[in-house]
């Protein structure tokens, strides 16, 4: 039997122009932005397109695919055009580039405006892969780096020098959690006509939209929060008109694309994001301010939490904070640390987060800073408060501290 598309005269409802998108709270574009069931048989998700070649009816048509949106696989899918169509939405964005990981949407954007002689500002407390990839690979291109501050404010101009082409904010840093103040950062790049780029993961792109304070790009680990369920790879690059094109002609020529059941799986994660950052905002809060009142706890560092270091920067540019912070406990020996965790009953150990559930683990950010110092006087910890019952985590911890405590 020859399945017959609906009529594409009758619109189905709940299908939304992407023009018309704006219209609409987070919430409601979260639910609507990318979908056209109109074209697929009324199936309320895109579905996954498997595709590498695309045929053409006719040699007309063949020689005018130049212009068709769907030409090969590599170029995208209505799949992985719906993904871009949604995250372009809850950015505020002209466009926005799939990339396999959130890694590779990093180091993208990294070597889409490298250039000879050029030069980066990029934050001491960034995400450990892109520092990694400015020393391993940007630096070889002839790009100069300096690590600044993230503390530093409108002083970041004293750091410019005419070969600066880019600064880099990521904010919160995620181990350190300190709150770089994002408005003077890109008050100062728009005067010099510097590109700035903002990791937006933490925020997960619900509370904190970089491109309407005139970031350029903004960009997240897709894997995180957009996919909120630790079962998929991806990046998202999502651009102001005034560096689309540029990076969409950048990441074709490497040839990046998506599968698009990973395209798949992150769409269908962000259709429940609101109401999930919304429960990691609160169950975040009420752990912080109770490991805050623990005698084992020296700081958090959590920028949503009245009255911690970068609260009032943060309430300045967010909506509300995620699930991950920081905190840190008394110096402890290992073998007293390993038995509190590892006789945590909810919360894993492992890399990434954004998932629903929780995690905790040591880290060491001291390792991976130039610029600035961290000399904590305890042991940095690194939790990501998921989606169970707060009471239970709590609980949860609160044993794991009596096991630390135990002498033996
Ligand atoms: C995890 C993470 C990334 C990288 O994402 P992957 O998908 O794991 O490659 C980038 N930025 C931040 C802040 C992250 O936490």
């Amino acid at each position: 039997m020859k399945l017959e598309q609906s009529d594409p005269i009758v619109s189905i409802t709940g299908d939304l122009a992407h023009e018309t998108i704006a219209d609409f709270a987070d919430d409601t574009l979260l639910c609507h932005a990318g979908r056209h069931s109109d074209s697929h048989h009324g199936t309320v998700n895109t579905p996954v397109y498997h595709a590498s070649t695309i045929l053409f009816p006719t040699l007309a048509s063949l020689d005018a695919k130049g212009t068709a949106a769907v030409r090969y696989g590599r170029r995208g899918t209505p799949t992985s055009f719906s993904l871009e169509e949604a995250v372009s939405a809850l950015e505020v964005a002209e466009g926005t580039i799939l990339a396999p990981s959130g890694a590779m949407a990093i180091s993208t954007t990294l070597l889409a405006f490298a250039t000879p002689g050029a030069h980066y500002l990029i934050p001491d407390n960034v995400y450990g892969p892109c520092r990694n990839c400015c020393e391993a690979i940007v630096k070889k291109l002839g790009v100069a780096v300096t690590y600044y501050d993230p503390l530093i404010g409108a002083g970041i101009a004293e750091l410019i020098t005419t070969e600066t082409t880019l600064i880099w904010i990521e904010a919160p840093g995620s181990q350190t959690f300190e709150m770089s103040d994002i408005g003077a950062l890109a008050a100062v790049a728009k005067a010099r006509g510097l590109v700035t780029v903002l990791d937006n993961t933490w925020a997960g792109g619900y509370f904190f939209k970089p491109l309407s304070l005139g970031i350029d790009i903004s960009l997240q680990a897709g894997t995180k929060y957009l996919s909120g369920h630790s079962d998929v790879m991806l990046g998202t690059i999502s651009c102001a008109p005034s560096v689309y094109a540029r990076m969409k002609e950048f990441s074709a020529r490497l040839g990046m694309c998506v599968g698009p059941d990973d395209a798949y799986l992150v769409l269908r994660g962000m259709r429940t994001l609101s109401v999930r950052m919304r429960q990691h905002h609160a169950s975040s809060l009420k752990l912080a301010e109770w490991l805050q009142s623990r005698p084992e706890v020296i700081k958090v560092m959590h920028p949503g939490l009245p009255g911690s270091d970068g609260y009032e920067v943060w309430s300045r540019y967010f909506s509300g904070a995620s699930g991950l912070f920081g905190f840190i406990i008394k110096p402890v020996e290992r073998p007293r640390l390993a038995r509190m965790m590892d006789g945590l009953r909810l919360f894993g150990m492992g890399a990434s987060w954004g998932g629903y559930e929780s995690l905790l683990i040591p880290t060491n950010p001291a390792s991976l800073r130039t610029a600035t110092s961290w000399e904590p006087q305890g042991q940095t910890m690194r939790i990501h408060v998921g989606l169970e019952c707060v009471d239970d985590l709590i609980a949860d911890l609160d044993a794991g501290f009596a096991r630390m405590a135990l002498n033996g």
